[in-house]
């Protein structure tokens, strides 16, 4: 007797651990060496075109024909050198993965044929449009798209193929991307961040946001992933009783790491390094089989990049492992789920953070002033910045009990937010005529934070020494998403601030005085949405309505601000999403939302049906075998007892979700009618979702009460702890 679980138990038991090389013992030999960067351009292009480009890269002016036929002739030089065979146009459509179409370099002619890589090839690229999501904007008999090249991010190879960083737009222009909005949103926040940065330092001519991310996953081996349908389908674990042991003895975090995960660790490293990612750290989760990994901050587009690649390898390296690497927000009920923090900062062309305290009062002046504006933004569109985290998936983590919940606040640690209390109270007043007299109003900012700030890890939103961490993400997520819309409102927040300081000045205050006026009326205005204590507690829930934040629990409802007045006139003003745009993105999160939901309630009925019945049964009658027989032989009940006791208990269970997944499927049936998004999504998380846990409790019972060996699916043990 093999069921699939017992085979793929057998097969982790035979597991061997590949051996994994580094190209060299220096990483400084192999960092970066199949990425088309600065330093290849330099090699491979005249000295003019290398000078052009850089240009284009960092102003984000247009890059001429001209240049672009030359940099695609070194490109496809280099590639050609590193093996290279094809190249595409690599893209973030909105199904959350990354796209490429592959074409050859070479060309047949009369004569034999010729490798060709020309600058319009380059530049633009025509994939089929129309089996990507685009909410409505482009009906399938106009699938035309296109994906324009991103100077900004370089090329890189994998395996024979040159990558090329794109966007993905609409023949009518609108972005069917994730990357498309938040090049705009840079941009936006630049602008407005340089603005008031003027008032510092003249010198200051561009901002970068910059991104550090860490990433958060789960390990299984392939085996016992490919016993389970619905890992391999939904992305998580329908079913599973929770092991006799799981996070309770808390030996995971910080232990050691399996020597297999080492592995496959080391491995996943070097083939990061060499494509330029810089990947830093790496250690055990607070769950079992959970471990993270995280790069060093970049420049936020290519951290973006980055990590959607980083995924893409993670993928690659764990199937030379016999791994999977589970991105889900929450594969395993009743253990920690995974999330994506997003480490965010403002960083100068002079080389200056702009989110880390100074030395001098002066300097401390410019730090409070982007570090109120943010908290100000994050209050004033806290419902924005939660419907840019919403999904299906984060919706397990988030108010969990175990995630940041899903009331957006900010944590600044006790010497901050004591700072901004002083100052709040301070006798600054636009009245006040002395510049002297203001700076004995600021308060004092150390420059080296306590440790503090990083504690309180229930906060979705904490102030981080010199970053601010937003722990919200799912770690499945594209972060492209949340981080437009940060970078978006923190650049509408900045404007705002702009306005209100140059019509002070113009009434004649002295510059700073005018500063500390706006940001200490800031500091008043956005005081609800600091929050120090405890996030997972039901009193912040109660203390949070009272304070009127917002606490949209499931995604349907959080998505509505999407397409709100006031969003829509953000999103508009700043040129970051047309109104066509911010709708057809809308109707797409709730089609990912239902048809997810729509897909975990099919596999669930199939195997409860297919799978975990017919087990059931067939242990059931192996007990009703044993009844009878003890009957024959002429034994008297209390010998029978037990068993009789486990068949009806059985049957029980089996009448339970036998009924529950009909019913569930009857609700299906009325919700898939629906004709309206929203409405469709609603139905789905109210009424089809509902069912999802009392079927799988009854299975888990299930689980724990029929024979080991007739379990058809790998339990959570074996997900978990098997090495
Ligand atoms: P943890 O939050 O787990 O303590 P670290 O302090 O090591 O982790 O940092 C987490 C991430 O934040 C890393 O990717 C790191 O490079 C990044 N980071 C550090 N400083 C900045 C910054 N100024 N802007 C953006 N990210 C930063
Ligand atoms: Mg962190």
């Amino acid at each position: 007797m093999s069921n699939l679980r017992f085979q793929a138990l057998n097969a982790v038991l035979t597991r061997n651990i590949p051996e994994v090389k580094p190209p060299a013992v220096k990483v400084s030999d192999y960092y970066s060496s199949n990425v088309f960067d600065k330093k290849k351009m330099k090699e491979f292009l005249s000295k003019e075109a290398f000078e052009s480009i850089s240009n284009s890269i960092n102003l984000g002016v247009p890059i001429d024909r001209e240049i672009a036929e030359q940099v695609a002739s070194a490109m496809k030089a280099w590639a050609i050198s590193k093996g290279a065979t094809h190249y595409t146009h690599w893209f973030q459509p909105l199904t959350g993965t990354t796209a490429e179409k592959h074409d050859s370099f070479f060309e047949p002619s009369g004569d034999g044929g010729i490798e060709k890589f020309s600058g319009e090839a380059l530049a633009q690229q025509e994939p089929d449009a129309s089996s990507f999501p685009n909410g409505g904007i482009r009906s399938t008999f106009e699938a035309r798209g296109y994906t324009a090249w991103d100077p900004s991010s370089p090329a890189f190879i994998i395996g024979s193929t040159l990558c090329i960083p794109t966007v993905f737009v609409s023949y009518t222009g609108e972005a069917l991307d994730y990357k498309a909005p938040l090049l705009k949103a840079l941009n936006a926040l630049d602008k407005a961040a340089v603005a008031v940065a003027q008032y510092f330092d003249k010198s200051i001519e561009k901002v970068n946001a910059s991104l550090g991310i860490e990433q958060e996953y789960f390990l299984v081996d392939l085996a016992l992933y490919n016993a389970r349908p619905d890992l391999y389908l939904t992305g998580r674990a329908l079913f599973g009783h929770m092991s006799a042991k799981n996070q309770q003895l808390e030996d995971h975090y910080f232990g050691s790491i399996p020597e297999r995960v080492i592995a496959f660790m080391q491995d996943l490293e070097i083939e990061a390094l060499k494509l330029g990612i810089p990947l830093k750290t790496r250690h055990n989760e607070v769950a079992p089989s959970q471990f993270e990994c995280a790069p060093i901050y970049e420049e936020i587009n290519l951290a973006i990049d980055h990590n959607q690649l980083l995924m893409d390898l993670m993928d690659k390296v764990a199937r030379r492992h016999n791994f999977k690497v589970l991105f889900h927000e929450k594969p395993y009920a009743g253990i920690n789920g995974s999330g994506k923090h997003n480490n965010w900062s403002m960083i100068t062309n002079t080389g200056r953070n702009l989110l880390a305290p100074g030395k001098t009062p002066k300097n401390n002046l410019m730090f409070l002033t982007f570090f109120v504006n943010t908290i100000r933004a994050v209050y004033e569109y806290s419902d924005l910045l939660r419907a840019s985290i919403a999904s299906v998936s984060n919706d397990h983590r988030l108010g969990a009990n175990e995630a940041p919940p899903a009331i957006i606040s900010i944590f600044l640690g006790s010497q901050l937010n004591d700072v901004l209390d002083e100052i709040e109270t301070s006798r600054v007043t636009s009245k006040m005529k002395q510049e002297s007299a203001l700076w004995t109003n600021i308060p004092k900012i150390p420059q080296i934070l306590l440790d503090n700030t990083d504690r309180n890890r229930t906060s979705p939103f904490a102030f981080t020494g010199n970053k601010f961490e937003l722990r919200a993400v799912g770690s499945s997520a594209n972060s492209a998403n949340p981080m437009t819309i940060l970078n978006l409102i923190v650049a509408d927040q900045l404007n705002k601030f702009k306005v209100e300081v140059d019509k002070l000045l113009k009434k004649g205050e002295k510059k700073d005085v005018a500063l500390m006026t706006v940001i200490k009326k800031y500091i008043k205005e956005s005081k609800a949405i600091r929050f120090e204590g405890n996030g997972y507690s039901d009193e912040w829930a109660q203390e949070a309505e009272k304070r009127g934040l917002s606490n949209i629990k499931t995604t349907p409802k959080a998505l509505d601000v999407l397409v709100a007045e006031k969003s829509e006139k953000l999103f508009e003003e700043t040129g970051v999403y047309s109104k066509r745009e911010s709708h057809a993105r809308h109707e797409i999160l709730l089609e990912n939302y239902y048809k997810k939901l729509q897909i975990e309630a099919r596999v669930m009925g199939e195997l409860v049906n297919n799978v975990i019945i017919p087990a059931a049964i067939a242990y059931q009658t192996e007990l009703i075998t044993n009844v009878k027989g003890l009957k024959e032989i002429g034994l008297g009940e209390e010998t029978y007892s037990a068993q009789i006791d486990l068949i009806k208990k059985i049957s029980t269970h089996v009448n339970f979700i036998k009924t529950n997944v009909h019913d569930m499927i009857e609700e299906r049936k009325k919700a898939n009618v629906i004709e309206d998004a929203r409405e469709k999504a609603i139905a789905y998380d109210e009424k089809v979702k509902s069912y999802f846990d009392p079927i799988r409790y009854h299975v888990d019972k299930l689980e724990q009460l029929i024979d080991d060996t007739r379990w058809p699916l790998p339990k959570f043990r074996e997900l978990l702890f098997l090495k």
